[in-house]
């Protein structure tokens, strides 16, 4: 199963292969989130990550009506804080965790990461909280600490490593895909926790997908650069539909993730497309970038919360 399944909120609704039959027909571009409802958000999940029972993960989306901003969960002005704060907890309720040890970082679109501990949780959690710093990806092996990184069509990348185990949150728009966040994570993880590339698991979740991304020959010049090393297979991440090329950023990571070491059956695509569907997502090139943030979100289950 490869492809992300959305909670279900009715239990009619029918399961066929992962998805929706209602999505059976869709291209990746169509594919949208089911289950929207406006009174119990249930974030979109991997269909990898969701087997790991001390797991706590999920992405939220774009529900219209939901709150005052459609469930935008982003400090940034001039939104209204105290809406996305609320948006945060309910969103979070929905996955298990609590929303009060959520951790961020600014995002700046570069390639450093941090390492987060246990008494770190809360840090940007509330919008009276400071951030734990400046950087594009989140590290940790403590459990009971919510890693949450923000987007809108910059994709989100979460790494588990299942034998420690620890787990990353990453953000990484096409500078960060070029600038090699990925890597860089998997890497920190290897020194941190010993964790190995091959065990790891990584859910590469909603963005713009490569249908919508068109991009400066610059972007194309730096991924050259940064996957030289892929010779011909990183032309598999550049498309030329018109004039202009066009970049796949969740299969460029893909890519990078491969050369760092993770298996291919251990990589999961959602197949989203947040320009495509700015119904259900947050999209920067959609809906301009005064638009709303939808939040990634991964946890190692504390003991107590592990249920069954
Ligand atoms: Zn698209």
């Amino acid at each position: 199963m490869t492809a992300s399944q959305m909670a279900a909120q009715t239990s009619d609704s029918s399961v066929t292969n992962g998805r929706h039959a209602d999505q059976r027909e869709a291209s990746p571009c169509e594919a949208r989130p089911n289950g929207a409802s406006r009174t119990a958000p249930r974030a979109t999940q991997s269909a990898l990550l969701a087997s790991l029972p001390w797991l706590r993960h999920g992405l939220s989306y774009r529900i219209p009506g939901m709150g005052s901003a459609d469930g935008n969960v982003g400090f940034g002005s001039p939104r209204d804080k105290d809406d996305a704060w609320a948006m945060r907890q309910q969103w979070c309720a929905g996955m298990g965790v609590d929303a009060s040890r959520i951790v961020t970082m600014g995002q700046v679109h570069g390639a450093d990461m941090l390492r987060v501990e246990a008494d770190d949780a809360g840090k940007g959690a509330t919008p009276n909280s400071e951030h734990l710093g400046l950087a594009d990806a989140l590290i940790t092996d403590a459990p009971g600490v919510v890693l949450t990184t923000l987007h809108a069509d910059c994709l989100p990348i979460l790494l588990v490593d299942p034998d420690r185990p620890a787990i990353a949150a990453v953000h990484a728009g096409w500078r960060g895909t070029v600038a090699g966040v990925a890597e860089a994570a998997v890497s920190a993880m290897r020194d941190a926790y010993g964790s190995r590339p091959e065990r790891m698991l990584a859910y590469l979740g909603a963005a713009i997908h490569v249908c919508c991304n068109e991009v400066g020959s610059e972007v194309t010049a730096a991924w050259r650069d940064r996957a030289a090393s892929l010779g011909e297979r990183r032309e598999q991440a550049v498309t030329k539909p018109g004039e202009k090329e066009h970049f796949d950023v969740p299969l460029a990571n893909a890519l990078l993730l491969q050369r760092a070491g993770l298996l291919p059956e251990h990589i999961e695509i959602d197949p989203a497309c947040t320009k495509c569907d700015g119904e259900h997502w947050f999209s920067h090139r959609g809906q301009g970038p005064l638009t709303g943030r939808m939040g990634a979100f991964i946890m190692l289950a504390t003991e107590d919360s592990r249920g069954a």
